[in-house]
């Protein structure tokens, strides 16, 4: 099921995208020039439409838009999220109103953002950035202070006008003040009218990185800043600014908590890319799922056809972990999105949104990779899209958080709620269902010991030394809790359940819930189902149309 299936908005996006079948549908171009070409005139012509506006930013709207735009193309996606979500994001939840102008021409498609935290010495240990602010007179001096302070894979920086950079400020007085980010123009047309709109803003080089494994059709760049001056004013001073007499003021005394909750403000793009895991992965699984219902592989004794391949339970296992991993992926996804509408950025959803993205884009790197070899040579091919698929996601398991990174903040969320006591008999509403026996039960028990076992261990003195030595449980805690938190979500079907269950407690699917998968045909349902909603998108794809596209030679 796509995510938001049946959303008003997705009618409204597929209405418009379907106007436009040559430049949104076709196969994607596998020369990075010509898929960067191409993307950028997806994204204009999606900004055209006028299909989001700021107040979108409340509601999931831009989730719905960013899921659509991943069937179609992961590029074009990520092309959106950096302008859209991180770029206008920052603006959004970290500016003033003043801000609130450079955004409205975002939305509107008059100007190209980007997102600039990664430097080329530190991606995950954000504290230790170089890039500094400093306050002189009514200016603010960026400076990336040489060759590790220079940022780095900034998603679409070779074409934006503007950046948001996270850096250290300091005041006149250069006392440090903690990370903030700086609205920064990167080309000098959109301070100076006699400026063409190639000419780079004062200060300011970048360096296209060339051709990645995936996500092709984005640019990423290096940016340096070479003590470029911009007005005190381009501070995004949500959480902490400078008053009328130049004195830096914040309601919010200590330095980390702010930043804490600058990050936190900035969840929308992680739960983008849980989005776009599950989006993609889905894609995966459809195309893969077509072509095993038509394949058929060895003649069995007292048999007329060949055997489809779906019915090797090898195969079957796989595709009954997917669908059922992507099933219960999906309602946690959109459980997120009502929370996150309901309580903004909270502590709950700065660590469920965490651990979701972490689950769901190592789930999609697995799903992506047992689609492909699922269809054997036909899924190595470039038109058939699972390799392409295959390498787009990969990265989703790095950026905005590295996985083993972020996880950690969700466990250490979760042990912090441990020692209020809240998993202490934890729910227990799921219990009998007769394939599943005490399943349930038994994963919550394994779950709350190891837990308990792990609150013990930390508990010691030497906490930096005892969380580096407990890592690898920290992280498997972290996606076990994932995992039950996805289980306990209201779930009316118990096939799907069992089969999620019987993986999350063993990593197998017993055979007589395969042979339920094939009586009740589970899988075929899925197809008629999901065709619905997805033919335009998986319709131009040679391997979900075999036997009769190959047949044509
Ligand atoms: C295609 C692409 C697009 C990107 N777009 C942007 C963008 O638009 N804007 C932007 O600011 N950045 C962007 N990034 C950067 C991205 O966010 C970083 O690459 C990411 O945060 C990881 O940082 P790093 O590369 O420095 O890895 P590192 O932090 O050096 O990590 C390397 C390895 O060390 C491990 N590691 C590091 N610290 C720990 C720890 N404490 N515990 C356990 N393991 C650890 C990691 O798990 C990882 O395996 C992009 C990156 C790519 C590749």
């Amino acid at each position: 099921m796509v995510l938001f299936e049946g959303h008003q908005k997705l009618v409204e996006i597929k209405k418009y995208i379907s106007q436009y079948p040559e430049l949104f549908y076709q196969p994607i171009p596998q020369n990075w020039k010509e898929n960067r070409d191409i993307t950028d005139k997806q994204l204009e012509k999606i900004l055209e439409s006028k299909l989001i506006s700021i107040k979108d930013f409340e509601n999931e709207n831009i989730f719905v838009l960013g899921e659509y735009l991943h069937y179609l193309n992961p590029s074009l996606a990520i092309k959106m999220g950096v302008d859209i979500v991180l770029f206008g994001g920052a603006l959004n939840f970290l500016g003033n109103s003043e801000h609130k102008k450079v955004l409205q021409e975002l939305v509107d498609g008059k100007i190209k953002g980007c997102f600039s935290m990664t430097e080329i010495g530190h991606g995950s240990n954000l504290k230790h950035l170089m890039t500094k602010a400093k306050k002189v007179g009514d200016k603010l001096i960026i400076d990336s202070q040489g060759p590790e302070g220079v940022k780095c894979w900034i998603g679409g920086s070779t074409i934006a006008d503007y950046t948001t950079v996270f850096c250290h400020l300091y005041d006149e007085k250069d006392v440090h003040q903690g990370l903030h980010a700086v609205l920064v123009p990167l080309k000098d047309y959109v301070v100076n009218s006699n400026s063409d709109k190639n000419t780079l803003y004062p200060g300011i080089s970048i360096q296209d990185m060339g051709p990645k494994l995936g996500l092709n059709g984005i640019d990423n760049g290096y940016i340096k800043f070479n003590k470029v001056e911009v007005p005190v004013g381009n501070l995004l001073n949500r959480y902490g600014g400078f008053n009328e007499k130049g004195d830096y003021i914040s309601n919010i005394k200590n330095k980390d908590v702010r930043f804490g909750l600058m990050l936190s403000a900035l969840s929308m793009g992680r739960i983008s890319i849980a989005m776009g895991s599950y989006s993609i992965a889905y894609k995966a699984f459809i195309i893969a799922l077509k072509y095993n219902l038509q394949r058929r592989q060895f003649l069995f004794k007292n048999t007329k056809d060949e055997k489809r391949i779906i019915e090797y339970y090898s195969q079957l296992q796989k595709f009954a972990i997917i669908y059922s991993s992507l099933y219960y992926i999906r309602l946690g996804i959109l459980d997120l999105v009502e929370l996150y509408k309901k309580e903004g950025f909270s502590k709950k959803v700065h660590a469920i949104s965490s651990l979701l993205k972490v689950y769901s884009s190592w789930m999609a790197v697995k799903i992506t990779g047992w689609c492909r070899e699922m269809c054997g040579g036909h899924g190595y091919l470039w038109d058939n899209q699972i390799g392409l698929l295959m390498n787009d996601v990969n990265i989703y398991q790095t950026f905005e958080g590295d996985n083993s990174v972020l996880i950690q903040q969700g466990t250490k969320w979760l042990l912090d709620e441990f020692s209020k006591n809240k998993f202490v008999g934890i729910m227990r509403y799921l219990k009998s269902y007769t394939l599943l026996g005490n399943k349930i039960e038994k994963i919550e028990n394994r779950f709350n010991m190891e837990l308990g076992e792990l609150a013990f261990r930390l508990s010691g003195k030497n906490k930096e030394q005892l969380w580096l030595n407990n890592l690898n449980s920290i992280i498997r805690i972290g996606l076990d809790y994932t995992k039950l938190h996805l289980i306990y979500l209201t779930n009316d079907n118990k096939l799907i359940m069992n089969i999620y269950c019987s993986y999350v407690y063993n990593n197998e699917v017993p055979n007589e819930l395969m042979n339920l998968i094939l009586k009740q045909k589970l899988l075929e349902n899925v197809i008629d189902k999901w065709d619905k909603t997805m033919i335009e998108v998986t319709e131009y794809i040679p391997i979900t149309k075999y036997p009769q596209y190959y047949s044509k030679l």
